[in-house]
C-alpha cells in the first residue's frame, strides 16, 4: 500500500505522524509512505541552507523534535547563535540552534559536494529511522516572498518577524516558471495507491507544492483517489496564521470554502474526498454538489490515537473512493 502525502510543516508533521501509525496498524510492513514536502519556506541564512518545513518533519518522524516549543529540536542549545548575533549576521529573530545548525551545515555540505535537495534529504533522512520517504516537491528553489505596503519580504521574515501582522498584499514564488517537480516526487504521486493532502497552510504550503510545473499534471493522471483532511476547524486555523493568508488570496477561512479553492478533481481540481471537522458538518452536502465526498470527523491532531484516528479516516474514505 503505496500512501503519498503533500505536506507543509507542523500541521504537516503532526498529521505525517498518526498517518504512520495509522498506516502500519492497517498494512503492517507492507505500508509505504512518501511525504512531499513543501520547499516555499527555504533560504539561505547565516550561509546555510535552512529548509523549514522539511525539518519540522525530519524532526517529527525521527522523534527529535521540540514538540512543546511546536519547532526545532528537543533539548537545543543557542550557543552559535549568540556567536552569530554578535558579528550581526544572520536574523536576529530568526534563531538557529545548535543542533538545528548541525542539520543545515550537512544538507549544504552535502549540496556543495553536489547533490540535489532530494539527495541530501535522503542523506539527512538515513540517519533515523523515520518510517517514511522524505522528498522535497522540487530540487529547484522557488522561495515565497511577501508583497507588502512596506516592501517585499522572504515569508520567513513577513511569518516569524511581523507574525503575519503586516498585511500581505501577494505571495509571490520566486523562480516558480523555471522549476519542475522532481523525478521523486512525480513517481510517488504517479505511482500512489493513496494521495493525501494533509491540513497543512491551503496557500503557502499546499498551495506552493501544487503550483510547481508538473504537480497538477501528476495529480490529475494519478490513478489513486485524493483525500485532504481540513486544516480549518470552525472557521479557525489551528496552531498558526493561516488566516492571515487565506485573506490574500481571498478565501474564507472555512473548511468548505478552502475545499472549493483546491476544487474537485472531476472539475480540474485537487480533491476527490475532503475530511472536515464535526463543527463543519454542514460543509458535506454543500461540497458534495461541487463533486467532493466530504465526511464529518473529529480533526484535532493531537499526539497518539486521536492524530492516527484522524489518519485512519483519511485512509478509509480513500478506500472507499477507490473501491
Ligand atoms: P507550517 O509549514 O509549519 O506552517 O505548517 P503546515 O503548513 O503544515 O500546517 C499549518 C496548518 O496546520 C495550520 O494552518 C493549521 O490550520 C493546521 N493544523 C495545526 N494543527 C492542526 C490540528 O490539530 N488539526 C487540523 N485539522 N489542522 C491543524
Ligand atoms: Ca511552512
Amino acid at each position: 500500500m503505496r500512501i503519498t502525502v503533500l505536506a507543509g510543516g507542523v500541521g504537516g508533521a503532526r498529521f505525517a505522524l498518526g498517518l504512520r501509525d495509522a498506516a502500519r496498524a492497517a498494512h503492517g510492513d507492507a505500508a509505504e509512505i512518501t511525504v512531499v514536502a513543501n520547499v516555499g519556506d527555504d533560504m539561505w541564512l547565516s550561509g546555510v541552507k535552512v529548509c523549514p518545513d522539511l525539518d519540522s518533519l525530519l524532526y517529527a518522524l525521527a522523534g527529535v523534535n521540540d514538540a512543546e516549543r511546536g519547532w526545532g529540536r528537543a533539548g537545543e542549545s543557542e550557543r552559535v547563535a549568540g556567536e552569530l548575533a554578535a558579528y550581526g549576521v544572520g536574523w536576529p529573530w530568526f534563531t538557529l540552534g545548535d543542533l538545528d545548525l548541525g542539520t543545515h551545515l550537512a544538507r549544504t555540505a552535502l549540496l556543495r559536494d553536489g547533490a540535489d535537495l532530494t539527495e541530501a534529504t535522503a542523506r539527512l533522512a538515513a540517519r533515523w529511522p523515520i518510517g517514511a520517504t522524505l522528498l522535497p516537491v522540487t530540487n529547484d528553489e522557488v522561495p515565497t516572498h511577501v508583497v507588502t505596503d512596506e516592501g517585499v519580504l522572504h515569508f520567513e521574515e513577513w511569518w516569524v518577524r511581523t507574525r503575519a501582522q503586516l498585511p500581505a498584499r501577494r505571495f509571490v514564488q520566486h523562480g516558480l516558471e523555471r522549476s519542475r517537480i522532481s523525478h521523486a516526487a512525480r513517481a510517488a504521486i504517479a505511482g500512489a495507491d493513496v494521495l493525501l493532502v494533509a491540513p497543512s497552510n491551503p496557500v503557502v504550503s499546499i498551495g506552493t507544492i501544487v503550483g510547481i510545473p508538473g504537480v497538477r499534471d501528476a495529480i490529475e493522471t494519478a490513478r489513486a483517489p485524493v483525500v485532504g483532511v481540513s486544516p480549518i476547524i470552525g472557521g479557525q486555523a489551528l496552531r498558526g496564521m493561516a488566516a492571515a493568508c487565506l485573506a490574500t488570496i481571498g478565501v474564507e477561512t472555512d473548511a468548505a470554502a478552502v475545499a472549493a479553492h483546491y476544487g474537485a478533481r472531476s472539475d480540474d481540481g485537487l480533491l476527490d474526498g475532503w475530511l472536515v471537522a464535526e463543527q463543519d458538518a454542514a460543509a458535506v452536502p454543500r461540497l458534495a454538489e461541487l463533486g467532493i465526498v466530504a465526511e464529518a470527523r473529529p480533526l484535532l491532531l493531537t499526539p497518539g490515537a486521536p492524530a492516527q484516528q484522524v489518519a485512519a479516516d483519511a485512509l478509509a474514505l480513500a478506500a472507499r473512493l477507490a473501491g
